[in-house]
């Protein structure tokens, strides 16, 4: 690898001070799992690397009422996973962070470098979707806040501007009564990342009634994917096992899957109808 400046802020406003001046040539490094592979397969070539470990008011793991739970861009995937607290308020999340990858990945990658990175095979970010989440990102222009339905746009492509860093997850409050699940198929090895991810979060009426449901996949196109006709199917009914399988047919078939060493488009149509199926009838079924 080419010598590359390797930056270490001990502050948060030290940090963004410098993206505000070298964003085109510098690259920031949380965890290093993504960025590392690609430095030295040469896909990159920052002039500098800005480490923010150091940066500790971005480790924490919190619960405000009211608000929900907010995670610091640092907090590892592996701290979300065991966190008391996030299992408590929010299990789903947990247990999806628990599904990335193997626990040495998890013990070093980031809430934010995975977010960051928006590679589109990645378990986090279609269930951050379907909770309605959001981002704080911070930059010499102040902070702001992005709502996770807008923060991936493509391939390895995000809303964040170069020079922003993300710098805190928020995960709302379930609403009451309302219940979640992540599914994650894989069609190669058992730490693969996921061949289809499905997410879906089920809120019901106290008459039984479905009073919304939104599901989400996850590794089959550029970004999460949710198709609202299918959703709005489920509104005001009784989520019967015909109308569930209606549901996931049709929202099947509004995808149109990518195909790559995990699988073909049409098998992973086939395993989308199969999942959305599962995921509604799992949550149904914890009801
Ligand atoms: C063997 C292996 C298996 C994996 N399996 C899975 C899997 O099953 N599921 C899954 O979801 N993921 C999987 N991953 C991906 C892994 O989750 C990501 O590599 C990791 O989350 C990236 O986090 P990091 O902290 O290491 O980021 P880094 O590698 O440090 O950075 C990644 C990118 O994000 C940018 N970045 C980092 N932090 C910030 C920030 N705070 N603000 C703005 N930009 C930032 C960096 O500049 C870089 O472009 C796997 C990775 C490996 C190596």
């Amino acid at each position: 690898m080419p010598n590359i400046e390797l930056l270490q802020p001990a502050s948060l406003d030290e940090a963004v001070a410098y993206l505000g001046t070298h964003a085109g040539e510098t690259k920031i490094l949380s965890g290093g799992t993504a960025l590392v592979i690609m430095l030295k397969n040469r896909l990159i070539s920052p002039l500098s690397l800005l480490s923010v470990g150091r940066l500790k008011e971005l480790r924490s793991v919190r619960h405000e009422p009211g608000v929900g739970l907010r995670i610091g861009a640092l907090a590892t995937i592996r701290e979300v996973e065991m966190s008391a607290l996030v299992r408590e308020k929010n299990p789903t999340l947990a247990q999806t962070f628990g599904k990335v990858g193997n626990v040495r990945v998890r013990n070093a990658a980031t809430v934010g470098g995975n977010l960051s990175e928006a590679d589109y095979a990645s378990d986090p970010p279609c269930v951050l979707v379907a909770l309605r989440a959001r981002v704080k990102v911070n930059s010499v222009r102040g902070e702001r806040e992005i709502p996770t339905t807008q923060l991936f746009k493509g391939f390895y492509e995000t809303a964040l501007a170069p020079d922003e860093i993300l710098t805190e997850l928020i995960v709302p409050e379930p609403a009451p009564g309302s219940r979640s699940s992540y599914l994650k198929y894989i069609s190669r090895s058992s730490e693969d990342r996921p061949c289809v991810g499905m997410a879906v979060v089920i809120e019901n009426e106290s008459d039984g009634s479905c009073k919304d449901l939104r599901l989400v996949a996850g590794a089959v196109s550029e970004i999460p994917q949710e198709i609202e006709s299918a959703e709005a199917m489920a509104r005001g009914k009784r989520l019967t096992d015909s109308l569930i399988e209606e549901i996931a047919r049709a929202y099947a078939a509004g995808i149109e899957p990518l195909s790559d060493l995990r699988g073909s488009s049409w098998y992973r149509k086939q395993i989308i109808h199969v999942m959305a199926r599962r995921a509604i009838q799992q949550v149904m079924a914890d009801n």
